[in-house]
């Protein structure tokens, strides 16, 4: 199952705030057996949002996550970038509506706000898309929606970091385990890091290439960090697959392969064995 993170917000491209969203979502997904194809970060922009969506439901994604741009602010635009691209009214979500209703009064008995009123803008956080399901933001203001148009699920949540977590972790989560049982396309991903016994990557890279050329399943990444005598290149091989076993075997295969080459052509003059 294929999936595209969309990170909303111009704070992210004007470099104020770092993309940690992404990220986070990014490795839960993996997690999940899903394959996240893309992580894109858009404006706060109404067509952008809408056309990124359409574009990612064209290639064939089946899961979109956007984060950002759910506030009461006017350069809050998800809603509305999911209404365009699905063709489905913003209306008043009357469950949504509660929900902020009843944030917004329990704020105010704190008095962390001045009114519990359901001003304009608090309203604005109740508008969803027609059909899509809210869910709750037990952290923030503003809650997220989920609404499954043509076979593709979009999921919006918000952009601060412990109100997205949240969120995902207790609602959005237990949903796409289910559809990933459901569907039984659930993939096993793998990895393992070995030291590659060289100082010198681009040696490394050559060895890589020849085992690329014998297992192309296998994904395998040099991990440099800085020249100098008495490094030693970490290398990551990655596979995915349907079976744990098939999985590793096939990682196992690839890293003796690489480990024969190495001693063969490799520059093992600094004298570090394979601890693997
Ligand atoms: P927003 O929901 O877009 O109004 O975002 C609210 C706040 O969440 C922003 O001001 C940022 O501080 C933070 N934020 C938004 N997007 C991200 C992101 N992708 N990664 C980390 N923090 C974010
Ligand atoms: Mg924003």
């Amino acid at each position: 199952m294929l999936a595209e993170i969309i990170t909303i917000g111009r704070e992210i491209l004007t470099g104020r705030t770092l993309d940690t969203n992404s990220n986070w979502l990014a490795k839960e997904l993996t997690d999940l057996g899903i394959k996240v194809k893309r992580i894109v970060v858009v404006d706060d922009v109404v067509e952008e949002i809408s056309k990124e969506i359409l574009n990612a439901i064209k290639y064939g994604v089946r899961l979109i996550i956007t984060t950002g741009g759910l506030g009461p602010t006017f350069d809050d635009k998800t809603m509305e970038g999911v209404s365009l691209a699905t063709g489905r009214k913003l209306v008043l979500n009357r469950t949504a509506l509660k929900m902020v209703e009843e944030k917004y009064k329990k704020l105010y008995e704190e008095g962390a706000v001045d009114t519990p009123e359901l001003t304009e803008e608090r309203k604005k956080m109740a508008y969803l898309p027609d059909g899509a399901q809210p869910i709750p933001n037990p952290v923030g203001a503003a809650p997220g929606m989920m609404i499954t148009v043509s076979g593709c699920t979009i999921v919006s949540l918000p952009g601060v970091p412990k109100e997205m977590k949240e969120m995902f972790s207790s609602y959005v989560k237990p949903v796409i385990r289910q559809i990933v049982e459901r569907e039984g396309k659930r993939r096993i991903l793998l990895e393992k890091i070995i030291p590659s016994g060289s100082k010198d990557e681009s040696l490394v890279a050559a060895v890589v290439k020849k085992v690329r050329e014998k297992y192309p399943e296998v994904y395998i990444k040099s991990l440099p960090e800085r020249f100098g005598k008495e490094v030693n290149i970490q290398v990551r091989f990655t596979a995915e697959g349907d079976s744990k076993e098939e999985v590793e075997a096939l990682i196992n295969a690839a890293i003796e392969e690489f480990k024969r080459l190495m001693k063969e052509d490799g520059d093992l003059t600094n004298g570090k064995e394979y601890t693997n």
